[in-house]
């Protein structure tokens, strides 16, 4: 385990006193041997493996912030003064013969909870003499793998799981009663999918088949979402970030949506151009504004089971998903054959968040487009086109096999 130092003296020497369940963290009561000195820290697992956090046991202040942890520090400080009483609920897919490995996937970001969640797999595969337990938002249990013993559903949105989650600690301690020891995954953030984790198995949907590509009809899903625009426009831009500073997002709400339809009916028409026979659908959270009945709206205002199941089997017949960064596009591009992903200047560092795709030659780069935000609809039309045209070409040349 990662040595957790004091934060007074630097002695290394530092006794645990006991553990708490936060929510996302897990924080170990800690008293310096040396100094006395009191505080708590997060115990390596999730982002606090890279970003680890210590705080000072009397009044809950970080002692450790800087630039490259404030977006998880700051939260967590706050979380103690904004709590919200949770109730979970077991499933037990078998009984715990071993002593358990506890994965907590809890996260406010469905990308980070997604990719936790994989570990999931890799502990079930790698660990066959533990039994795994994986904690998360009682909304995602349907992607847990049947191999697991028992899922901890919490009824929590992932918006909540930014609060301290009162009734967790006392719940999960009452359970761990049950076990002489269990064990934390260290619930590593996106792990190398391609080598170690079944996508198809997690979200039960086999994937896009690129030998398909050129029999199956042609389709391209726009993944639509109301708190993320697509807006092509350095003013529309600078009048979003004030809105989100001063709160006013419902004020300049119907502008974006009319401009975001604009510029989806725009590139629809451009393709249709040049390729007629493309089949359009859209998916996504909020459901404002009728589109042309070209596309296929599959938008809805709330999600459940049935609407994960529906969308899963476009995203596996879709030739490319289109959408803005940030917009949930790990599931859609774990079943699409491509993406084009509108990618907002401010997310350059988390280029890699937002897709998977399995491919390990070139295929990798021609069917996973990232383009900047203020790309216009036709420079997204050309791409879409263009890829359509040269996939067979490119496709055969990839998969020769040298004489
Ligand atoms: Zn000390």
């Amino acid at each position: 385990m990662q040595q957790i130092g004091c934060h007074s003296c630097d002695n290394q020497e530092v006794t645990i006193k006991g553990i708490f369940f936060q929510g996302i963290h897990i924080l170990a009561e800690c008293r310096c041997s040396s100094c006395n000195f009191e505080f708590l820290h997060t115990m390596p697992t999730g982002h606090a493996l890279q970003f680890p956090i210590a705080l000072s046991l009397p009044d809950r202040r970080v002692i450790n912030l800087t630039p490259a942890n404030k977006w998880l520090v700051l939260p967590l400080q706050e979380s103690f003064n904004s709590r919200k009483t949770v109730s979970i609920k077991i499933k037990q897919n078998r009984v715990v013969q071993s002593d358990p490995i506890l994965l907590n996937c809890l996260d406010t970001c469905f990308g980070h909870l997604y990719s936790k969640l994989w570990n999931a797999q890799t502990l079930v595969k790698w660990c066959p003499q533990n039994d795994i337990i994986v904690l998360l938002p009682a909304k995602y249990a349907w992607m847990v793998p049947n191999e697991v013993s028992e899922i901890w559903m919490v009824d929590v949105s992932l918006l909540n799981c930014q609060f301290f989650l009162d009734g967790l600690d006392e719940w999960i301690k009452k359970q761990m009663e049950r076990f002489e020891k269990v064990l934390l995954s260290q619930a590593y953030i996106h792990l190398d999918h391609h080598a170690y984790v079944d996508l198809e198995q997690i979200v039960g949907q086999k994937r896009f088949d690129l030998n398909q590509f050129q029999l199956l009809p042609l389709r391209i899903t726009f993944i639509l979402r109301e708190d993320r625009f697509w807006h092509n426009s350095l003013i529309m831009d600078f009048l979003y970030k004030l809105s989100v500073k001063y709160k006013l997002q419902h004020i300049i709400k119907p502008l974006f949506l009319w401009r975001q339809k604009h510029l989806v009916h725009k590139t629809i028409k451009n393709i249709q151009n040049l390729l007629p026979e493309v089949q359009f659908y859209a998916t996504g959270l909020g459901n404002s504004l009728s589109y042309a009945k070209s596309l296929k709206d599959l938008r809805v205002s709330e999600i459940n089971l049935e609407t994960e199941r529906i969308w899963n089997a476009v995203y596996a017949q879709s030739h490319l998903v289109i959408g803005v960064h940030g917009s949930h596009m790990l599931i859609p591009t774990s079943l699409a054959a491509g993406f084009i992903n509108l990618l907002p200047r401010y997310k350059i560092d988390h280029i890699v968040e937002d897709s998977v795709l399995p491919y390990t030659n070139r295929m990798l780069q021609f069917m996973g487009r990232f383009l900047d935000e203020f790309s216009t609809s036709s420079l997204i039309s050309n791409h879409v086109v263009s890829l359509m045209k040269t996939f067979p070409a490119v496709f055969e040349n990839t998969n020769r096999i040298p004489e």
